[in-house]
């Protein structure tokens, strides 16, 4: 029979789901969101590519001096000893020189200048001796050399980025160099976020004791505050069926996803659970994590739900290991790479239990030998949103692991890149 309290024994509890698997059911029940967007490329960081961007010409379009000396034809390098050419004219990017260059002639030539076709090799300024209108060089160099080829860098046609693309700062500069001033992203998705709970008031009511500042919307709202989703703000429902119902059904009309807090718990979960069997389909999970065992997940009419736990630091946990994976699934990223999850020693003991994952807040520091090392917050409580404020990344302790000592390797998600 499994026990439906938590209590200290709860990790020996048969049927908790493991994160994976529960990230998994996640990400095969989203829809897909169809629907573009068409913006200047000055606007679409944090956006995601609709769209293939092809190359429409070379990079760079033309050959040119990779440096700044003077351009000849092969055929001029001496093969032993010397060889004295006459400088005829000067080429400067931006500037090209267009006419003939007869054997035995040169002309002088700036960094990024057009490559004459009557030549095919700069000598630097550096390696030549220069008198008055000529220069002479001696038999080391290469044909072919200090030139950069048109479409070394990019081909005509080759897909430079693809669907699916989270795009930053170096793509927008990438397809500015491309000359491409608008593109498909995808559309932003309309997330609803409510807090639950009869004890829950807004900042600025007066708090006489017995109440809590609502904390959730606000983690919540700042962390889905991106280009890439317009948010609806339900308020603080209190925990009754006819409340979560009427709201949640609204939202349905309007939002991809809504996200509550609270009332998935023991005995709170009533309420909702009450309320979202009229109106969804929602399944509501035990899951082997610490913090944020209860997760309500589901559909109400064509919205996404997820119903997270109160504490929170649980709510915000539950958030990043859970809703931002779908989010960005349903947005189509499939190529981010800035949320990495790395390897580092811990110096201090963390304890674990085996049969859950837990999410430790965690600090990066760095050593005076500029290496980096993990260290914790210090308590974990799911309450003490300090420290989540504290922390700069999270320590992620896998399902099967136990009791960490100091000098283990464990695996770490800074916040930069996830926040
Ligand atoms: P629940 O999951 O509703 O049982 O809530 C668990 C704990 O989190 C309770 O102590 C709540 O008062 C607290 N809590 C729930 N919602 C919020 C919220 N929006 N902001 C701050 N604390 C909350
Ligand atoms: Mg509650």
């Amino acid at each position: 029979m499994i026990s439906t309290q938590a209590n200290c024994t709860d990790i020996y509890e048969s049927g908790l789901l493991p994160v994976n698997q529960a990230v998994t059911k996640i990400i095969s029940a989203l829809p897909s969101i169809e629907g573009y967007q068409v913006i200047n490329i000055e606007k679409a960081k944090g956006r995601t590519l609709f769209q293939a961007i092809i190359a429409p010409f070379n990079v760079p379009q033309h050959n040119n001096s990779a440096v700044d000396g003077y351009a000849l034809n092969a055929k001029d390098l001496p093969t032993k000893g010397y060889a004295s050419l006459e400088i005829i004219a000067s080429a400067y990017a931006g500037k090209p020189f267009s006419e003939n260059i007869s054997a035995g002639n040169c002309i002088r030539i700036m960094t990024g200048a057009l490559i004459p076709d009557d030549v095919n090799t700069v000598i630097m300024q550096e390696h030549v001796e220069l008198t008055d209108h000529a220069i002479t060089i001696d038999n080391r160099h290469k044909a072919g050399q200090n030139i950069r080829i048109a479409g070394e860098d990019i081909q005509q046609g080759a897909e430079v980025l693809k669907p699916g693309r989270f795009i930053t700062p170096a793509d927008i500069g990438l397809m500015a160099s491309l000359g491409i001033s608008e593109i498909k992203v995808k559309r932003k998705l309309k997330v609803a976020i409510a807090s639950t709970g009869n004890e829950i008031i807004s900042i600025g009511d007066i708090n006489s004791g017995s109440s809590t500042y609502d904390s959730n919307r606000y983690s919540l709202y700042a962390a889905l505050d991106r280009p890439d989703i317009e948010l609806v703000n339900l308020g603080i429902l209190e925990d009754s069926p006819e409340a979560l119902l009427n709201s949640f059904n609204q939202a349905s009309q309007m939002a991809d996803m809504i996200i509550s807090t609270g009332g998935v718990s023991v005995g709170d979960a009533d309420h909702t659970k009450t309320a979202l069997k009229q109106s969804g389909q929602v399944d509501f999970w035990k899951i082997a994590i610490k913090p944020g065992r209860p997760l309500a997940f589901g559909h109400i009419d064509k919205s996404v739900f997820f119903g997270l736990p109160g504490n929170p630091v649980a709510a915000m946990v539950t958030f990043y290991q859970f809703v931002l994976p779908a989010l960005e699934s349903m947005l189509g990223i499939k190529d981010k790479v800035i949320a990495p999850k790395i390897q580092l020693k811990t110096t201090e003991d963390i304890r674990k239990k085996a049969g859950r994952t837990e999410i430790v807040r965690g600090i990066l520091q760095q050593q005076p030998d500029d290496s980096w090392v993990v260290k914790t917050t210090g308590k974990q409580g799911s309450g003490i949103l300090s420290s989540m404020s504290m922390a700069n990344a999270f320590i992620i302790l896998e399902h099967d692991r136990s009791f960490v000592k100091a000098g283990e390797m464990v695996t770490v998600q800074p916040f930069a890149g996830l926040f």
